[in-house]
């Protein structure tokens, strides 16, 4: 039996958690939960899986959550450091890491430290401060395994790796990381300008969160991925290479310095690769369709359009300067989207203001983390005086 942590539980990635973990009761125990402030939800699943500890970010929900769960086998905690302690408790074996944005970046760095098994999904952590991020992992003894279906799809075809490892040394040449394309693969310019945030979040394929589903549309999403990549198999900014792939069946390819290339295909369902991080190294169901490639009939592939999708050569520039360029990337994204889904800023006007900040703060060294988190609440004032003129 093995004590999940899943954080972010509220969220698109907690529910999908949830329901692999409901499939596996005689495996896995829900021991810890998290999320900010959404009382609704966290009351349901307190209810249905007994947690022992639930924490919520925002004070007045967690006085809510623990009027209503009085009495009750769970804990109601509230903070960030709440979470953070909780996560290195002896009570946690495997951390699911799915807060959204840099809110999850001290309760994964928590993980990472106290040596758990942590399955990553909030990319941004490792955006922010990758080199801390791989320390941590490194130092600690933590086991890393990405659920991010791409990441996870790489990790898939590289049996015996371990996160953090130089992915060379491993006979890898190039990892090939497929995109969608999102909504606004076709859609023409003056259109996509001037996006609503509903047209923005209608993913042709996936259903997520609203964050990552306008990352999707920008295509910053899969700039974040050639960071997060990069960090996770330990290779250069060239030997990440982004492929439209508008069918989402291929979730990404390893290609290896003898010419072979290896895939992994699935339906594109989160169960798949939460499923395969809970249990690796094994396998076990997922609760997910399986993939009718009778159905799929047929695999396209083409390359990005780097004209429509500023976003992903803004992320290749963060990754290739280094240091604090991509804490500054993330925070001046995070500011951006949250504007567009207010209603602030145009959709065209996100990648614009990224370049704004990147141009105006100046990177350093990330060699500490309170040099991260200056980075990213400059970029953050930055971002917000920018969307407000
Ligand atoms: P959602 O918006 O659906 O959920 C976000 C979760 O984070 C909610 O539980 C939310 O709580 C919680 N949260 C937000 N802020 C805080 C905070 N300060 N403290 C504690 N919890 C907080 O996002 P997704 O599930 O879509 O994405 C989560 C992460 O996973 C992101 O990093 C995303 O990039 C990544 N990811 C998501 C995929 C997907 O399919 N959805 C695929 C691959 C990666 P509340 O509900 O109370 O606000």
């Amino acid at each position: 039996m093995r004590n999940i942590a899943l954080l972010g539980a509220t969220g698109s990635i907690g529910d999908s958690t949830l329901s692999v973990l409901a499939l596996h009761p005689d495996r896995y125990r829900l021991q810890v939960v998290a999320a900010r402030r959404n009382v609704k939800r966290m009351l349901d699943i307190c209810r249905r899986f007994q947690p022992a500890v639930a924490v919520l970010a925002d004070p007045e929900a967690a006085a809510e959550v623990r009027r209503a769960l009085d009495g009750g086998p769970t804990r109601v905690l509230v903070g960030s450091q709440a979470l953070a302690e909780v996560v290195r408790g002896p009570d946690v074996d495997v951390v699911v890491a799915g807060i959204v944005g840099a809110a999850g970046l001290e309760s994964s760095l928590a993980a990472a430290e106290a040596g758990k098994v942590l399955l990553l999904a909030n990319k941004e952590a490792l955006v922010m401060a990758g080199a801390l991020f791989m320390a941590a992992v490194q130092r600690g003894g933590a086991t890393l395994i990405p659920i991010d279906s791409e990441t996870n799809a790489m990790f898939q075809c590289l049996p015996g790796y371990r996160c953090g490892e130089p992915a060379a040394g491993h006979g890898v040449q190039r990892l090939l990381l497929t995109a969608s394309g999102g909504p606004f693969l076709r859609t023409p310019l003056s259109l996509m300008a001037t996006a609503t945030p509903d047209q923005a979040c209608a993913h042709p394929r996936w259903v997520m969160g609203r964050k990552i589903s306008v990352d999707s549309a920008t295509l910053m999403n899969k700039g974040l991925e050639v960071i997060e990549t990069a960090w996770l198999f330990n290779l250069p900014a060239p030997a990440v290479q982004v492929v439209i792939h508008p069918q989402s069946v291929v979730h990404s390819l390893v290609e290896f310095v003898d010419g072979s290339l290896l895939a992994q295909l699935g339906s594109p369902d989160m169960r798949v690769p939460i499923a395969h991080a809970l249990a690796w190294p094994e396998r076990l169901p997922s609760g997910a369709r399986t993939l009718d490639l009778f159905e799929t009939a047929r695999l396209d592939f083409e390359p990005p359009d780097r004209a429509r999708f500023p976003c992903l050569d803004l992320a290749y520039r963060a990754l290739e300067a280094g240091g604090t360029a991509s804490t500054i990337l993330n925070a001046a994204n995070e500011v951006a989207v949250a504007a567009f889904l207010d209603g602030r800023l145009a959709f065209g006007a996100i990648a614009p203001t990224v370049q704004a900040v990147l141009d105006a703060v100046p990177g350093q060294a990330a060699d500490a983390l309170e040099t991260v988190l200056a980075a990213d609440r400059a970029a953050r004032q930055a971002a917000q005086a920018r969307v407000a003129a």
